[in-house]
C-alpha cells in the first residue's frame, strides 16, 4: 500500500513535470517537439540533474543555474499538486478507473497554467481530456447521454452568451476556448454538477479578483482568465468524486 502510494506520487510529480514542460513551451510559443528544455531567458539547455521533479526546484531555490532568472513557481506547485492527486484518486476511486482520472486531471492542469498566463486555452490540453471523457461514457453506455449533455451544455452557454452580449474575441469576458471547455465538461459531467461547476468557477473567480484588488492594488478591470477557474472546478468536483 504504501509503496503503491510513493510510486503514484512520483508519477504525479513526472506528469507534473511534463505539463510544466509542455505548458511552458506553449506560453512561449517554442515548438512542443523541440528535443531539450531550454531557460526562458538565456536559452541554455537545462541539464538532466535540473530536471528532477520538486528536488531541482528546491535544490536551485528556483532560479536558473546559468543567468540566475527566477523559473515561475507553478513548476514546483503543479509537481507536488499532481504527487498529491495522484495518490488521492488512487484511494478515491476504482482502480480502473485511475488512469483515466489521472489524464483528465494531468491537462486541466496544464489548461489552468497555460491559460492563466496566455489566456489561452490549446487545443492539444483539451484533446486528451475529450478522447478520455468519450471512452470512459463508452465505458459505461452513456455515449448518447455524453453527446447530449455535452450539446445542451455548449448550446445553452453559446445562447447566454449572445443573450447578454459576450462576444468571443481574445479581448473579451467569454473567450472560444471556454465553451469548447464546456463542450468536454458536457461529457464529463452531468447538466446539474455542470451547474455547480460554474457556481465554483465564478465564486472563486470573484475572490481572486477581491484578492488581488486589495493586496495586489491591481485594477478591477484587470483582465482575467476563466479557463484555470472552470478547469479548477472541474478537479474539485472529480475529487469530491462526481465522476465515473
Ligand atoms: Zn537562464
Amino acid at each position: 500500500m504504501i509503496t503503491t502510494n510513493i510510486f503514484l506520487f512520483i508519477l504525479g510529480t513526472i506528469a507534473g513535470s511534463f505539463i510544466n514542460m509542455l505548458s511552458g513551451r506553449l506560453i512561449t510559443s517554442v515548438p512542443i517537439l523541440t528535443a531539450r528544455s531550454r531557460c526562458d531567458n538565456c536559452q541554455r539547455l537545462i541539464r538532466w540533474q535540473d530536471l528532477v521533479p520538486i528536488f531541482s526546484y528546491i535544490r536551485l531555490k528556483g532560479r536558473c543555474r546559468e543567468c540566475n532568472s527566477k523559473i515561475p513557481i507553478y513548476n514546483l506547485l503543479s509537481e507536488i499538486f499532481l504527487g498529491v492527486v495522484f495518490v488521492v484518486l488512487y484511494l478515491l476511486y476504482p482502480a480502473k478507473l485511475w488512469i483515466f482520472l489521472a489524464i483528465i486531471v494531468t491537462f486541466l492542469v496544464a489548461i489552468i497554467i497555460t491559460d492563466f498566463y496566455s489566456y489561452f486555452i490549446y487545443d492539444i490540453t483539451l484533446w486528451p481530456i475529450f478522447i478520455v471523457a468519450v471512452i470512459m461514457s463508452k465505458l459505461n453506455n452513456d455515449l448518447w447521454f455524453g453527446l447530449i449533455t455535452s450539446v445542451l451544455l455548449t448550446g445553452g452557454i453559446l445562447i447566454i452568451a449572445k443573450i447578454v452580449n459576450f462576444s468571443f474575441e481574445k479581448e473579451e469576458s467569454l473567450g472560444f476556448g471556454d465553451v469548447k471547455l464546456f463542450f468536454v465538461f458536457g461529457w464529463l459531467f452531468s447538466l446539474e454538477e455542470n451547474m455547480w461547476l460554474i457556481l465554483i468557477a465564478s465564486f472563486s473567480g470573484l475572490i481572486f479578483i477581491v484578492v488581488r484588488y486589495y493586496w495586489l492594488k491591481k485594477s478591477i478591470r484587470e483582465k482575467i482568465a476563466f479557463g484555470p477557474f472552470l478547469a479548477g472546478a472541474a478537479i474539485i468536483l472529480i475529487l469530491l468524486q462526481r465522476i465515473g
